[in-house]
Order: structure tokens, then sequence, then C-alpha cells
């Protein structure tokens, strides 16, 4: 492996990468590949299927390499189930299960021409937001055209050999042997190269069992009548429930009939295109077609059966081809998402993060990571702990002291190859933007007037200046935070507190109302009001902080709570203060 001079993941795939790409094909392009199935919303997890990718071609092409990122659409594999939650579909989707998803209806009032296109649509807007440039390719489009015409008869002229191959696995995994492919999971917005579970659906069984019995059974192509790795689509009903009867290799004709509707023809397998290889043979042909030296997959296909591990085997015999580096990337979960913004199926998606977070922060999380790590993407406040962590990353970037590592990473995720990613142009803190918006409910004209006092001696000119970060603080307030959880400030003063309060405290508020005019900025505030409390206890405003201190100021800011929010908690003070305004303040506060 070649010296990197950099020391993140990244680089190291980068070296291995294009050290491997060289040996195979001098001074071709590099090719990279990603595969996603349009069966549903895709989540947000399956993004790594993507990213990992995308980051290692990016390194290649800021080292002045051509590279390919090729992303397969497994549109043409079969549509297996209902998705539950996706608005405009009902159960009456489930006459569609076994055909390609290409041959779906897209879901009521959509203005995609089917299934796999409307899925797909939503990731594709998402991967342009974050940068990821990638050369698409339908596998509808392929099998339908007869791109693979020529490795569907190589394949079926091999069917022995393939069979033979499936078959050292076959004993090892009895009983288990559905041949997911890349992926285990089968739930909405996976196809077999995905491996993110999901949460069943309550009525998922009930939708499943429309599927009938058997119906994916024959992922690898094995049967009673004979081993074929080659699935039509019937005639008729234009399902995969067909089941090969014969083929003849001179004439390439092939003979099947249609469990389902019990249709049953000959064709010319040589000039016929409604139909695919299973995936264990599907997926190694397309490494070979392509050239992939770089494909992740998920953790779980480790197992000795599993398709990447079969497909080894399969590329090199069959297709005498090589297999790509392929690192098993780790789960990715999700903290926190709110029932009601999950309106796509009860699935997080892509599109779903990208609302509440800037598209580098979102490239952040998967670059800082290994693949085989696993992290989760958090939608509840933990947000705002990343959110300070990414701005923390961010000046040690610009002071010079940041780790080389972590530099790596903060540079992949604001840019890529082909430049900087939009970022907000002043990037306020998303805690204090979040209580902004938890205060104002979105109201711009308060909004400006609240964010030009945090810092008067840089007044704010428009909102523009700290979008789209605001927006995204905005969502979040909006989206994942409860209505019962937000602060709402009061409209009038609590006198029946205000008449209970005791010396000590009508000093306290008084103390603070005296020094707001002075101290209205956000750090003025933040002295203001940690220095009230000191005041009080007869000590200097740079006391060092003792347990009976920290238990005033406390109690403090609890009051403060209470007679600004009618809460013990709430958004840090000074920005709550910022937020409600001085003469609001004044009148709560009993001036
Ligand atoms: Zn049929």
């Amino acid at each position: 492996m070649a010296q990197s001079t950099e020391t993140d993941w990244v680089s190291r795939f980068a070296d291995d990468v294009i050290a491997e790409s060289e040996r195979r094909a001098p001074g071709k392009p590099v090719v990279v590949a990603s595969g996603l199935s349009p069966s549903g919303p895709i989540h947000l997890g399956n993004l790594r299927e993507v990213m990992t990718p995308h980051l290692v071609a990016d390194e290649i092409r800021r080292r002045g390499y051509e590279v390919r990122h090729v992303l397969s659409w497994d549109d043409y594999d079969r549509y297996r189930k209902v998705p539950n939650g996706v608005a405009g579909v009902d159960a009456s989707w489930a006459e569609h299960i076994g055909k390609p998803l290409t041959s779906v209806p897209a879901p009521a009032g959509s203005p995609h021409p089917n299934w796999a296109e409307h899925f797909k649509a939503a990731m594709t807007d998402a991967l342009a937001e974050l940068g990821v440039v990638y050369d698409g390719i339908s596998q509808t489009a392929q099998y339908t055209s007869g791109a693979y015409r020529d490795q569907v008869l190589h394949a079926m002229r091999h069917r022995g050999d393939i069979d033979a191959i499936l078959d050292r696995y076959r004993t090892k995994d009895k009983g288990k042997g559905k041949g997911q492919g890349k992926g285990q999971g089968k739930g909405p917005g996976q196809g077999p190269k995905q491996q993110q579970k999901q949460q069943k659906p309550v009525d998922e069984a009930e939708i499943e069992a429309a599927e009938g019995s058997g119906a994916a059974a024959e992922d690898d192509g094995g049967g009673a009548g004979g081993y074929y790795p080659y699935k039509p689509y019937c005639g008729q009903c234009g399902k995969d429930l067909t089941t090969v009867t014969g083929y003849d290799d001179e004439t390439t004709e092939l003979t099947y009939t249609c469990t389902a509707c019990g249709f049953g023809e000959t064709v010319r397998l040589s000039e016929f295109n409604r139909g695919k290889l299973v995936w264990k043979v599907d997926w190694p042909m397309r490494w070979a077609y392509e050239g992939v030296v770089f494909e992740p997959s998920g953790v779980d296909h480790s197992s000795p059966g599993s398709s990447y591990v079969v497909g080894g085997q399969i590329v090199r015999e069959i297709f005498d081809g090589v297999q790509p580096i392929g690192p098993m990337y780790a789960f990715v979960g999700i903290s926190g998402m709110a029932k009601m913004s999950s309106s796509k199926g009860g699935v997080p998606t892509p599109a779903d993060a990208l609302k509440i977070m800037e598209a580098p922060l979102l490239r952040w999380l998967y670059a800082r990571r290994r693949p085989n790590q696993s992290f989760k993407i958090a939608f509840d406040q933990e947000i705002q702990r990343l959110y300070d962590e990414w701005d923390a990353l961010g000046r040690k970037v610009a002071d010079g002291t940041v780790l080389p590592a972590d530099a790596a990473a903060y540079s992949r995720a604001v840019r890529t190859a082909a430049g900087e990613l939009p970022g907000t142009p002043r990037p306020l803190p998303y805690r204090t933007l979040a209580s902004v918006a938890d205060v104002t409910a979105g109201a711009e004209k308060q909004t400006l007037r609240i964010l030009g006092e945090l810092d008067p001696s840089r007044p704010l000119a428009s909102l523009d200046e700290v979008r789209p970060r605001l927006d995204r603080a905005e969502y979040w307030i909006s989206s994942q935070v409860p209505v019962e959880a937000r602060t709402v400030v009061r409209g009038e003063p609590d006198k029946e507190l205000l008449g209970s309060l005791d010396e000590q405290s009508r000093e306290s508020l008084r103390l603070l109302l005296e020094g707001l005019g002075e101290h209205w900025s956000l750090d003025g505030l933040t002295t203001l009001v940690y220095g009230v409390p000191k005041v009080i206890a007869g000590l200097a405003p740079d006391a060092k902080p003792t347990p009976e201190l920290k238990a005033a100021q406390r109690a403090f800011f609890a009051l403060l709570y209470r007679l600004l929010v009618s809460r013990d908690t709430g958004p840090r003070l000074p920005t709550l203060l910022l937020a409600v305004g001085e003469d609001r303040v004044r009148t709560l506060l009993g001036a």
C-alpha cells in the first residue's frame, strides 16, 4: 500500500483503490459503485452505501485521477411488499407484488411515471444537495435494452458451473438459503444490496400475506426443475412468479411457466429482454461488466454464504473478473426522530435529515467515522451538541490547532473536488438559533431583531446572512420538538409569584433590570445573569464559583424561568432574554 500523507480512512482506501485500478486497467478511469433499491422511501441509514464510495471517489478525484461512481438503481428488482404509511398508497398495491419496481404505479398524486421513479426522485435531490456526483444506471434500462445480453447468455451456458459454486454454500446455509443478496433487510426502501434494518410497520404482516408463499424463494435460481440463473417476468401478468422449465444452448430457446396466472411460452433469449439474472449472479456480473474496483456492502455480509462472498467466486470463475475491494459498513442509527415528521412511510430519509441539518454536517457524520464504526444521526436534542462540536472543529481548522485526521474529515465535509458546498455566511450557534425559533415561532421581524442584538458590534442586515442554518433550526423546532415542550413567553406578569418573593430575590431582580441596558448582547447578558448572584453574595464579579454560589445561581435562573415562561427551565437565559425583548422583560420581572 502506498504511503498516505493524510491519516484518515478515506485516504487509506483511496491509496488501495488507485493501486488496484492501476494494476487492473492502467490509465483507465477508476470505477467505484453503489446500489440502491427504490422499493420504497430510501432509509437515511442506506446513505452509507453511497457516501462510503463517494468519499473515496472524491479523494481520488482530488488527487487528479478520473473516477466514475456508478450508482446502480436496482429498479428492475421485484416489488416485494407494500410499505406501510406511504401517502397515496393503500393495500390494493399488493396486486403488483412480483412485478419490476418500474412497472408498479407510483403513489397516487405523484408526478412520477412509476414506483421506482417516485422514490428515486427524493434520493436524487438529496444526493445533489450533498454534492455527490455519480453516474446513475437504471437496471431496468440495462436489462430491457439488452445491454447484458452476452452476459445473460454466458451465465445460462455456464449454469452448471454457477450451480456448483452456489452449492458449496447451500450445504452450509441449509434452511436459510433465500439468498437475500447484499442485505438481509427486505422492508420497504431496501433491496438486496442494503442492510438497513427498519421498524416493522404494524400491519405489514397482513400485506405480506398477499405476497403468497414461496414468492421470493428462488432468489439464487435453484428449483426442482433444474438450475437457471435467469428469471423472466411473465408475458401475461408481468410478475416474476415464473419457473424456467427448459433451455437450449444452441437455439437459446427458453421455456417458462407462470405460477401466478398459468401463462407459459418459449422465447429466444438471444432476443428476449424481459427478465434478469438472479441477484447472486447479477451482482458479480455487474462487477465484471463495469470493472468495479471499490464497492462496500452492509456489515452482515461477512457470512460464508453471503452474496459478496459467493459473488467473489462467481465473478472470477464465471465472468473472468475480479471482486472489488469491499468494506463492510456498520449500521447507522437514528436517535429521536419524532413520529410527526415520519410522514413518508415511517422511514427517516436523507431528505428528512437535510431539513434539520446542513449538507456539510451530514457529510461530516459519514466522513469522520470509519465504515465499520456504527453511529447515530440525531433528530433529538443531541443535534445541538453535534452542531457545537462541528463549530468547535471549524474554529480549530481556522486557527490551525486541528489534528490531521479531523482536518481531513472537515475538508471532506465542506467541499468536494468540484468545490465548496454552500454554507451559512454567519454560522451562529445552532442552539441559539433553535432557541430563538422556539420563542418567535419563526416570526421573521422578531427573529431579525433578536439575532441582531446578539452581538451589537456586528449587526445583522438580513436573515440571509444566517441562512440556511436558521431554516434548519426552525424546521427542527417545528418538526421535532413537541408543542407542549416549546417555550411560551408569558403575556402578563405572574403577580402572585412576584408578590411572594423575599427581599433577596427582589434585590436580585432589581440588579438584573438595572444592568439590562448596558448588557444587552449575548455576552453581556451572560455576564449579567451569572454576576447578579455574585453581587448578592458579596463576591467580586470574577469570583471563582463555589458550591454555594452555584446553588444561588441555579435558584436565580429558575426564578427567571418561572417569571418569563412559567417553567423551571427553558432556552439559555441570555438567549431567552434577548428573545423576549427588553420592554417585555421589564414588564414580566415586575419593574
Ligand atoms: Zn403470469
